[in-house]
């Protein structure tokens, strides 16, 4: 009994891994994986099929199992998921009484913006390390409850159960004995407190989600519940489970204050350890709970890049510039320098720290000798000069000097990419040889959980690949004051905030 089954249930699919724990070193073994449909009812809503999901779960565990051997060979699962996607869900008849909303849906904007104007962010942030968004859980359970007719008079009586997709899958699995989250998808649905990490009656108040409806927060390595044994076919632990960003956290040991991880894909995604006490932003970074296991609580600031790989994919699919992603590092190296072209990527806006919603993709310094490469090149130094941003909003808010930055996602295949972020932001960057961080995180707290590991320390199988940083000075100077002014210029090309409705 020496397998782990991960389950890394994300916004696009499904997967299941099964991991062999031996000697410190967890190795996949199996795999098995189904796309996710996406319902799109409206401008701005996203919703999932939260029945769907279960089934998905169910077959690609199944798989998985097979492939491995069987279920005697497993000593527990881990879970991990993609955060703060809410479902409504009967006690009795164990069916989602709604699809599950996701967690870029917009639907309850203008709820947290009448939040903001009554003053009572700070409160919130304060308690939650959330700023008032439509992307945190808290107001798309106040929707659902609405939504569905006696909804919310049932959920007092216990009669439904609310949970993010961790609590929902943990449910079914459990075969409707355990209805728990763990710590670090609690931190994400505003109603937890995130230094005595409970729910807080003042927050379930002011969003009108009743506490009885709520889940049970356990830490993310420990049993949570046994699975239903007619499932697999026998009992297995449920043994750790996390949020995917913390998982990810943890995949690549980021477990001391100073760890950092960054995940480049369609977004960037920074998420910062910055130890055992949660530091307040003042830079609209978020606040977040790492994990909480060996009977410590790790805390982490969080920054998010809207346009990450989508500047790319732009330029291959939108601008056709590039035939294929791969393409643009040989571009960007076959140029001297950028020529003075500066790439703003404010598609959708800009977020960390400059929170520029209405910003939009915006280009500096074209000169009659700018070609397809200049775009190609801005495009990937963009992704250094957002992650410097990112960093500095970190040391500006007292978080511990990072060591490394540990990378992963799609377009850390790019050398030319990394090799810049390493020089911008002076870090030594690190990519692993095994990218998936996020089952792995998840694999690794269910084996400490279920006791094949003694604790989350990570040795891994292969040696990563490094990029030092080597740029002078005077040089990363010059072009962050390139990068400033460009940023200047696409917040002042903005539609002026004040015209929009509650801005
Ligand atoms: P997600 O999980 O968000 O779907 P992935 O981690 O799969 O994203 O990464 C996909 C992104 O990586 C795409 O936006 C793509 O444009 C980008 N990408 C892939 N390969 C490269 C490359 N060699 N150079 C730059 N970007 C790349």
């Amino acid at each position: 009994m020496s397998l782990i089954l991960a389950i890394d249930q994300g916004t696009t699919s499904t997967r299941a891994i099964a991991f062999e724990v031996r000697d410190k070193t967890l190795s996949p073994v199996a795999v098995s994986q189904i796309e996710l449909g996406q319902h799109f009812p409206r401008s701005g809503w996203v919703e999932h099929d939260a029945a769907e999901i279960w089934t998905a779960t169910l077959q690609t565990c199944r798989e998985v199992v097979r492939k491995a051997g069987g279920v005697a060979r497993f000593a527990a699962v881990g879970l991990t998921n993609q955060r703060e996607t809410a479902v409504l869900w009967d006690a009795v008849t164990g069916e989602p009484l709604h699809r599950a909303i996701v967690w870029q849906d917009r639907r309850t904007a203008d709820l947290t913006t009448r939040l903001i104007a009554e003053g009572r962010e700070p409160a919130v942030q304060a308690a939650t390390g959330l700023i008032l968004d439509p992307y945190f859980s808290a107001t798309k359970f106040a929707w659902l409850l609405d939504a569905v007719p006696g909804a919310r008079e049932r959920a007092v009586r216990g009669e439904v159960r609310l949970g993010t997709i961790d609590s929902w899958l943990i449910w079914k699995l459990t075969g409707g004995e355990s209805h728990v989250t763990d710590a670090s998808n609690a931190s994400r649905t505003a109603l937890m407190d995130l230094r005595t990490v409970e729910w807080r009656d003042d927050l379930c108040a002011l969003f009108d989600v009743p506490r009885a409806a709520l889940p049970g927060i356990r830490p993310c390595a420990g049993v949570m519940g046994n699975t239903d044994p007619a499932l697999f076919g026998r009992a297995l632990p449920i043994a750790g489970s996390a949020g995917d960003q913390q998982a990810a956290l943890i995949g690549h040991g980021a477990l001391n204050p100073g760890d950092a991880k960054i995940t480049y894909g369609t977004g960037a995604f920074l998420m910062a350890n910055v130890g055992a006490a949660p530091v307040a932003s003042t830079r609209r970074l978020l606040g977040a709970l790492a994990y909480q296991a060996e009977r410590r609580t790790a805390y982490a600031l969080e920054g998010s890049i809207f346009s990450a790989g989508s500047a790319i994919q732009w330029l291959r699919d939108g601008a056709k510039m590039i035939s294929e992603s791969r393409q643009s590092e040989a571009m960007a190296q076959g140029l001297t320098d950028n020529g003075g072209v500066y790439l703003v990527p404010g598609f959708t806006g800009l977020g960390a720290p400059w929170w520029e919603p209405e910003a939009r993709g915006t280009v500096v310094g074209l000169t009659r000798d700018s070609g397809p490469a200049h775009f190609v090149r801005a495009a990937l130094e963009a992704l250094a000069y957002q992650t410097r941003d990112l960093l500095d909003a970190l040391a500006a808010d007292g978080a511990p000097p990072l060591k490394t930055l540990k990378v992963d996602g799609g377009v850390t295949a790019n050398s030319f990419a990394m090799q810049f972020v390493a020089d911008i932001c002076e870090v030594e960057v690190e990519r692993p040889a095994f990218q998936e961080m996020t089952a792995l995180g998840a694999a690794r707290l269910a084996a400490l959980g279920a006791g094949l590991l003694a604790d989350l320390e990570a040795r891994p199988t292969e040696a990563p690949a490094c990029w030092k940083p080597r740029m002078a000075a005077a040089e990363r100077e010059r072009l962050l004051s390139g990068w400033r002014r460009a940023v200047k210029a696409a917040i002042i090309a903005a539609p002026d905030r004040a015209q929009e409705p509650g801005g």
